[in-house]
């Protein structure tokens, strides 16, 4: 099984001027592609493991990787779908939250901006490489999780609940280094006016 590069959904420079141009070429086609390179050359080197089509399948199941190529998979695979993910749920055009995931903010958050406020919160406190999550449950419920280097939530083995994700910010410094240096707390505010809410919205449905 070999794992295909994913194009961007957008122009290199869609996301301007929240993140810029040169930062998104260099994060998808270098930093990106260098982990699916080496995703791709761990399953190549064990001839006796069939991986699944789809990469999802593959870090939901990582008891079945073997385990000289277990670690590689887990990093370079997570990182692989952590990137989709992420520029998935961003995009230039500023959708609106539709009314489910919006009732769902007030339900647990008390409203979309006391969820920014501590998505913002926790993602500017993470200490070290890793991503910052907003999952739902089995129930539907929202919850913020932060998951370090290149690990998933769908690596279920690393979560007491099943969490499915619907949002994701990277907080990698390559993420964000060129524009904003060492002003994280700049990138997260720049990330709250790109996020593609009708995506993000979209993965919340069905419960
Ligand atoms: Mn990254």
């Amino acid at each position: 099984m070999i794992y295909t590069e994913t194009p961007l959904p957008y122009a290199y420079n869609a996301l301007e001027p929240h993140i810029d141009s040169a930062t998104v070429e260099i994060h998808h086609d270098k930093h990106q592609k260098a982990y699916l390179d080496k995703l791709n050359a761990a399953l190549a080197y064990s001839d006796d493991f069939d991986a699944p089509d789809s990469l999802a399948d593959l870090i939901s199941n990582m008891w079945a990787v073997p385990e000289d190529i277990k670690l590689a998979v887990r990093n370079n695979g997570g990182a692989v779908f952590n990137h989709v993910f992420f520029w998935e749920g961003l995009s230039p055009i500023k959708p609106m939250i539709k009314f489910d995931l919006a009732s769902a903010f007030e339900r647990d958050f008390g409203s979309v901006e006391t969820f920014k406020e501590e998505f913002s919160k926790q993602a500017l406190n993470f200490f070290g490489s890793g991503w910052l999550w907003l999952c739902k449950d089995t129930q539907g419920y929202l919850k913020i999780i932060a998951t370090k280097n290149q690990d998933t939530p769908l690596m279920r083995e690393l979560f007491i609940k099943e969490l499915i994700p619907l949002l994701c910010l990277d907080l990698w410094e390559h993420s964000y280094y060129l524009k904003y240096q060492n002003r994280r707390a700049e990138y997260i505010e720049a990330f709250w006016h790109i996020v593609n809410w009708e995506k993000v919205s979209e993965r919340y449905l069905p419960i």
